[in-house]
């Protein structure tokens, strides 16, 4: 039987592939200069914050001067900070939410841990449609739970045959991601329709038997990146098994602050006596992350109606699909978020990513995203990066030819 321990070590063998990446950037950097390396590894944000913040924070500043001002607060959150936020997430989820329906969150790696240690059993496992963001694994294994990845078809969109196939009584939740880290995939309301038939089918099921309900997780920190008129449809109000979790690290590029949230659908937070939220409440106490950062949460709260600069991302998007597109590789467009998910050119994916380290060309193999054969490019760097890359894609690709 698998242990924790080894289920862990797997799932934190894959994540470590971009932490490589990273390093060798670090060393590349180094030697040759920054402005010599084009690092496509790591997305961290690097477009500043909505210029709001910076009276925001003053404020805040005289704020924390008042005893208590930067003393712990409750283990879900600032109520008011909780109000402000179900506010916003109604309006974006397009169905009302109050502050019980809503925890904040140590950005949301710790919502999806927080998440995982409420609910899984050693055993239980967690379908997430591959590729996908590799820490799910390791977040999950924590516990013991195991991630149940579902191939998604050629062009990224979700396999629902695949999914319902891969469906067990251990299964205790399917997480989505849209848009899409590492695919910029973004979920049409049809495909949702059909998974979320897919769930209550499961819990109606599960329902006679007594059993414990399959969630629908939506893992959403990049829900403000979409292109061209591209929508994402409100997972909240589509199922009452559904739990929207995200952060203000991309929107808001306050990836540091470390500021996300749970919302619950407000039927499913009223289930047993709000048994959910307390459980979440309670975990992200003794989890130790004790309450979310009170600094961000204020913030985040006065400037969450607003983003970063997305036509900076957009012309990010649009300039690295034509860099592609010069150097003949292969992709799907992504609709969202800020990466590419390209074929690698000769199809080994570890191959061409040695390729374009020569080119000092940082970029991900797919393969620790589970899938193998592509390549994953961030655009969180300047546009001059991305033009600078373009000659270095040509003669990485060309070797492959
Ligand atoms: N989910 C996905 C898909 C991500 O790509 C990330 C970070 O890159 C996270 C969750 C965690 O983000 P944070 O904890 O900064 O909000």
């Amino acid at each position: 039987m698998q242990t924790v321990t080894d289920a862990f070590h797997a799932a934190a063998g894959k994540s470590s592939f971009i932490r490589k990446m990273f390093e060798k950037g670090i060393e590349l950097k180094q030697q040759f200069g920054e402005d010599a390396v084009c690092d496509f590894s790591l997305g961290n944000p690097d477009v500043p914050p909505p210029e709001a913040a910076r009276e925001v924070l003053h404020r805040i500043a005289d704020d924390a001067m008042r005893p208590l001002g930067l003393g712990y607060c409750p283990n879900a959150g600032i109520p008011a900070v909780r109000e402000s936020i179900a506010a916003h997430l109604s309006r974006q989820q397009k169905m009302e939410l109050k502050g019980k329906d809503v925890i904040m969150t140590v950005g949301a790696a710790s919502a999806l841990v927080c998440f995982f240690r409420a609910t899984l059993s050693r055993g239980n496992e967690v379908i997430v449609p591959s590729p996908y963001f590799v820490e799910y694994g390791n977040y999950c294994g924590h516990f013991g739970g195991v991630l149940r990845p579902v191939p998604s078809k050629d062009d990224f969109s979700l396999d629902i045959p695949a999914i319902t196939a891969a469906i067990s009584s251990r299964t205790r939740a399917i997480i989505i991601n849209s848009p899409n880290n590492p695919t910029g995939a973004i979920y049409s309301r049809e495909e949702l329709d059909a998974l979320v038939r897919t769930i209550e089918d499961e819990n109606a099921r599960r329902e006679k038997k007594g059993m414990r309900p399959l969630f629908l997780l939506s893992d959403e920190p990049y829900r403000a990146f979409a292109y061209d008129g591209a929508e994402v449809p409100a997972v909240l109000p589509m199922s009452r098994f559904a739990i929207v979790l995200g952060s203000f690290s991309k929107t808001l590029s306050m990836a540091g602050e470390r500021i996300g949230y749970i919302a619950v659908n407000p039927e499913l937070s009223e289930a047993d006596g709000g048994t959910l939220v307390s459980t979440l409440t309670l975990v992200n106490r003794t989890l130790g992350y004790v309450n979310a950062p009170v600094i961000g949460q204020k913030l985040a709260a006065a400037i969450c109606d607003s983003t970063v600069d997305l036509d900076v991302y957009k012309r990010r998007h649009d300039l690295m699909a034509k860099v592609l597109t010069d150097a003949g590789i292969e992709f799907v467009m992504p609709k969202g978020a800020f990466y590419f998910f390209p074929k690698a050119p000769g199809g080994d994916d570890a191959k061409f990513v040695d390729a374009l380290l020569e080119e000092r060309i940082l970029a991900v193999p797919g393969s620790g995203f589970g899938r193998a054969g592509h390549i994953r490019l961030s655009c969180a760097v300047d546009e001059k990066i991305i033009a600078r890359s373009a000659e270095g894609f040509k003669r990485a690709t060309e070797k492959f030819q």
